[in-house]
């Protein structure tokens, strides 16, 4: 469907071809936003899900590709609000899409020299870590990184951008990724592994 027919089936106006005008920008604005997505809408036939290294038609990709080792609010960890993925030392952590970086610190520690030495269960905190705010009231965390983290305060970053690496930093047992997703229209974290499903981007070992 073009989206100039979509738009009128969504908003019906007495022109409808007004919105055609409008399709360049906004094709070119949801693209810059999300790293690619507004391919799909002449794309549509094909959809699957996007595997490690690849964008969904969705804009959303996996932060890395690595078996689910502990759930979000399980019955063991109810307190425990991401997912985590077990990833080796030195992964890169990938944004799960384009967004801003509204935090990039050691938790705990301005100054950093707590994170940057493996932590234990006894160290409290998320470790060196960054927060990314996306389109749609969304915001990915990322925890326990190896040393400072690639990206500062305030930067655009695209989907499958890199933003650090995998470390044990803070309150961690050993090397993996806290990835958490907070829905701000709903004022809570959610279950990482439900919403990366439902945004076509899986989260889990190779498909
Ligand atoms: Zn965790």
């Amino acid at each position: 469907m073009a989206l100039t027919d979509a738009a009128q089936r969504v908003q019906v106006s007495a022109y409808p071809d007004a919105y055609a005008k409008h399709e360049p920008i906004a094709t070119q604005i949801v693209n810059l936003l999300t790293g690619g997505a507004a391919r799909a809408a002449g794309d549509s036939t094909e959809a699957r899900c996007a595997t490690g290294g690849e964008v969904a038609a969705s804009g959303w990709t996996v932060p890395v590709r690595a078996l689910i080792v502990s759930g979000f609010r399980t019955a063991e960890r109810p307190d425990h609000d991401g997912v985590d993925l077990g990833a080796g030392r030195e992964t890169p952590i990938r944004a799960a899409a384009a967004g801003q970086v509204i935090t990039s610190r050691c938790d705990v520690d301005p100054s950093g020299r707590l994170c940057n030495r493996d932590g234990s269960p006894s160290t409290p905190g998320c470790g060196w870590y960054v927060k990314v705010r996306h389109a749609g009231n969304f915001v990915t965390m990322y925890c326990h990184m190896i040393r400072r983290p690639k990206v500062t305060v305030g930067q655009m970053v695209a989907a499958g951008q890199e933003l650090g690496d995998v470390g044990t930093s803070g309150h961690s047992s050993g090397p993996h990724l806290h990835f958490e997703v907070y829905d701000s229209s709903r004022g809570d974290k959610i279950d990482p592994v439900d919403f990366m499903r439902n945004v076509g981007a899986p989260l889990g070992g190779k498909p």
